[in-house]
């Protein structure tokens, strides 16, 4: 079919008030962002939908985009004809023709901004049910639930005629509520944790602890490639790689095995800290769900956060291995995640980690070792690189939203 507009539905944004402006005008900006290897595509945003004028751009390159666009609750591709009520007529007879195949039921549904017309609602839903039927007379006339639901909306410009809707991404749009830093390991739940951030229309930033040459290139480029999955949501993700040979190894030099594991979490978070902080973040967010493993027991998480006060958002800490995994399987990072590199924190785990670290003896160990020069160090050898890469994203996708 050939589409000449999508007619965009927003999601919750509807119900903010007074910000109500700045989450549409952000919507439309990131759609734009998104449909950027379109540009005669015109994107009119209104107070109640926006409407994207396609200009002759293609809409089954397009409607994929859409789909990754939080803030979209569903979308309608729709052709726009003359308001003249042959031509009307003949439009819907052509789409009839195209998705009909003999056994749907349908009904027509009107909408009138221009209360000018020369036929009101009921009056068009007659002419056009009786313009189909004059060419399927058996068509079954369903109101309730009809297998198809042609949209008639005669506005000012013209008529506009739909018969799709499109699941959207839902949410907010992205870039509504600030900055995060996302810590990415190399794992299943941390990818997760920045969807389901992003989603609710926060930009994150991603920060990935290396530590060469115990960990291979290859664990870089496998967090690079995680951030280049969650990129096409919002355009672009900045990946801030961090040195932590350095604070590792004077780790395992200086604290006994059974700490290791609480002060390199304690180091890493210490680290994203500042990294927020130089980057004008204002949460942490991380992929720790409860119980999952030594350094993720309530003991542990209270022994590490006590580094800050800075809000960390934990999106899947309550979520089932299972439930995160189709998470993962349909934002397409699984696969991803599962290969097998040694992440930082893998070759430095001690065979014992302690499920209930004391603070005291935290404090205790944390002296020996000098923590400000650490800290300054890795600062120093940050590498921040956008990635944009436009991955195809599962086509499972919007059944999760
Ligand atoms: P994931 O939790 O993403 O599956 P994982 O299981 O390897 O990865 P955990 O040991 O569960 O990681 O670590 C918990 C959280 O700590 C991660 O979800 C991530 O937010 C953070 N984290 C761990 N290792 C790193 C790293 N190398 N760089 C950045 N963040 C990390
Ligand atoms: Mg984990």
């Amino acid at each position: 079919m050939k589409y000449t507009e999508v007619m965009v539905r927003y999601g919750e944004l509807s119900t903010k008030g007074k910000n109500r402006n700045v989450f549409i005008n952000r919507l439309a900006s990131n759609v734009k962002k998104a449909l950027i290897d379109f540009p005669e595509v015109k994107v009119q945003a209104n107070r109640d939908r926006m409407h994207l004028v396609l200009n002759g751009e293609d809409s089954d390159l397009i409607i994929p985009k859409l789909k990754l666009v939080f803030g979209i609750q569903n979308f309608s591709p729709s052709i726009r004809v003359e308001k003249d009520i042959e031509t009307i007529k003949t439009c819907a007879q052509d789409i009839m023709k195209e998705i009909y195949t003999g056994n749907e039921s349908f009904k027509v549904t009107t909408k009138r901004s221009d209360h000018s017309f020369e036929q009101d609602t009921s009056e068009l839903n007659i002419t056009l049910g009786d313009a189909i039927l004059a060419i399927y007379p058996d068509i079954k006339i369903q109101m309730k639930k009809p297998d198809i639901n042609l949209r008639l909306e005669i506005r000012e410009e013209g008529a506009y005629l739909s018969y799709d809707t499109i699941q959207g991404a839902g949410g907010l749009p992205v870039g509504t509520s600030g900055k995060a830093m996302l810590m990415l390991s190399g794992g299943i739940d941390s990818p997760v944790a920045g969807f389901l951030t992003m989603k609710r229309g926060v930009e994150i930033e991603a920060v990935h602890f290396a530590s060469p040459p115990y960990t291979s290139e290859q664990a870089v480029k496998k967090a690079k490639d995680l951030t280049a999955k969650l990129s096409p949501y919002v355009g672009g993700i900045q990946f801030i790689e961090v040195p932590f040979t350095q604070v590792q190894e004077e780790i395992k030099e200086k604290v006994p095995q059974g700490y290791w594991m609480t002060i390199t979490r304690r180091m890493m978070l210490r680290l994203t800290d500042a990294i927020k902080e130089l980057r004008h973040g204002l949460v942490i967010v991380n992929g720790e769900s409860l119980g999952q493993v030594a350094s993720q027991t309530l003991h542990s998480m209270v022994a590490i956060n006590e580094v800050t006060n800075t809000p960390i958002i934990r999106p899947v800490s309550t979520m089932d291995k299972l439930e995160i995994i189709e998470l993962a399987e349909k934002i397409d990072t699984f696969e991803l995640s599962i290969q097998p590199f040694e992440d930082c924190c893998t070759i430095f785990a001690p065979p014992q980690p302690k499920t209930r670290p004391r603070l005291d003896k935290v404090y205790e160990y944390e002296k020996r070792l000098d923590i400000n020069t650490l800290m300054a160090n890795a600062l120093a050898g940050l590498k921040i690189e956008e990635i944009t890469t436009q991955m195809p994203v599962n086509d499972e996708f919007s059944d999760l939203l």
